[in-house]
C-alpha cells in the first residue's frame, strides 16, 4: 500500500540495526569516539569544532548532529533548554521468534486510551515487537535511553486496558524495560549561522508521536548532501538552500507531534467517540489511508529536493 501511495516500502528499524546499515560505509579513521564538542567558532576562511580535551577540527561547513541538548546550537544561537512535555514512555522488546504473537498486528498499530496511548511494531525482521507505551506525567523523568523501570510499573500504568495489551507487556523482559521523559522545543527560525549548521534532532527535536525524528534527521541528511554537491564552491549557498528546503517541513512535523499528544490522549467518552468515528470513517472511504491521517508526511519527496532550489525563499 505504501508504495502505491507513496511510491516508496515503509520499514520498521530497530535503532542498533539503522546505525550498523549507516555504518557500514564509514572508514574508521572518519570517526572519532568519546569526545565532547563544546562548540563552533568560525571566520571567513573555515569553521571550527572545540572538544572538551582541547582538540580542535576545522572544516569549510561544520554541521551539529548532536541531538535535543546540541551544544552547537547553543554555541551558534544561545543555552536554551529543552522542555519536559508532560510525558513519560517506556520502551521494551518482546522477542517472538520462539513464541509467536498472532495477536499483534504485522502492522504498526496505535491503541489510545484517556491520556496514554501504546504503538506496537515488529522489528528485527519480524523477530521482535517494539513497544512504545506513553503516559502523561506531571513528574520529571531524567532524559535517557536506559532510565530502569519495572515491568509491574509498565503494567501497572495501562491496568484495564485491552487484554491483547495486558498480554503483550505481561511478555516483556522484567530486567529490560525502560523509561523515559519527552522532551521537545519550538521550532527555530533559522539554523545555519556562516558555515556552521543543524541537522535532526538539535535543529529540529520533536515528540515521536508521528514516529518521525529519524526519518527527519534522514532527510535532513540526504538534502544537506544533494545542496553541497549542487554548491560545490558555495558553502553557504548550500547551507542556505538546504535550510530552506528543511525548515518549514520539520517545524510542522515537530507541531503536529505535539497536536498528536492531545488528539490520542483524549479522556472524555464524547472527544474519544468522535475521533474514533472519524478515523473509522476515514478507513470505510478510503482502507488505503494511513490510519493516523498522516499521508502529508510521507508524500514528502527528498530525492526531488534540487528540483526547488530555483523557487526557494532563502534567509539572508
Ligand atoms: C520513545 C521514542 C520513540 C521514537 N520513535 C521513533 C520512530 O519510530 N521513528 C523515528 O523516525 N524517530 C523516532 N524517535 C526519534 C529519534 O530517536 C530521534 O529523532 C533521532 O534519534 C534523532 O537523531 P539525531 O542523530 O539527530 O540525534 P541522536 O540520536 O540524539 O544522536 C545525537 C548523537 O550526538 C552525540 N552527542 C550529543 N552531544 C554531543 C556533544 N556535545 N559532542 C559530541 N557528541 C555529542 C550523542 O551521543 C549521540 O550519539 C523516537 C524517539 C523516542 C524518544
Amino acid at each position: 500500500m505504501c508504495r502505491e501511495n507513496f511510491g516508496a516500502d515503509f520499514h520498521h528499524v530497530h535503532r542498533a540495526d539503522l546505525h550498523a546499515i549507516l555504518c557500514k560505509d564509514i572508514a574508521a579513521d572518519h570517526v572519532r569516539f568519546n569526545t565532547v564538542c563544546t562548540g563552533v567558532t568560525q571566520d571567513a576562511q573555515s569553521a571550527t569544532a572545540h572538544f572538551d580535551d582541547g582538540s580542535t577540527f576545522q572544516a569549510d561547513i561544520i554541521v551539529g548532529a548532536d541531538g535535543i541538548h546540541s551544544a552547537v546550537r547553543d554555541s551558534l544561537w544561545g543555552a536554551d533548554q529543552a522542555s519536559f512535555t508532560g510525558h513519560m514512555c517506556w520502551r521494551a522488546l518482546v522477542p517472538v521468534e520462539q513464541h509467536p504473537l498472532p495477536f499483534v498486528s504485522p502492522d504498526a498499530s496505535f491503541w489510545f486510551g484517556p491520556k496514554a496511548h501504546i504503538v506496537t511494531y515488529y522489528v528485527k525482521g519480524g523477530a521482535a515487537v517494539n513497544i512504545v507505551a506513553v503516559n502523561e506525567s506531571a513528574d520529571w523523568v531524567a532524559e535517557s535511553w536506559t532510565e530502569p523501570s519495572t515491568r509491574e510499573e509498565l503494567m501497572a500504568a495501562y491496568d484495564g486496558w485491552h487484554q491483547n495489551i495486558i498480554d503483550l507487556l505481561q511478555r516483556t523482559d522484567p530486567d529490560q524495560t525502560f523509561k523515559w521523559g519527552l522532551f521537545d522545543r519550538d521550532p527555530m527560525k533559522q539554523w545555519a549561522k556562516g558555515r556552521a549548521t543543524l541537522l535532526g534532532d538539535a535543529a529540529h527535536p520533536m515528540l515521536p508521536f508521528l514516529s518521525q525524528g529519524a526519518a527527519m534527521a534522514l532527510e535532513d541528511a540526504f538534502v544537506l548532501a544533494e545542496m553541497i554537491a549542487h554548491f560545490p564552491a558555495d558553502h553557504e549557498a548550500a547551507l542556505k538552500c538546504y535550510e530552506a528546503e528543511r525548515l518549514a517541513r520539520t517545524a510542522r512535523v515537530q507541531l503536529e507531534a505535539r497536536e498528536r499528544g492531545r488528539t490520542y490522549h483524549l479522556s472524555t467518552p464524547e472527544e474519544q467517540r468522535a475521533r474514533d468515528e472519524a478515523l473509522r470513517k476515514q478507513q470505510a472511504e478510503n482502507p488505503n489511508a494511513v490510519g493516523i491521517k498522516a499521508e502529508w508526511v510521507y508524500e514528502y519527496d527528498a530525492t526531488r529536493c534540487k528540483e526547488r532550489i530555483g523557487t526557494m525563499e532563502t534567509v539572508e
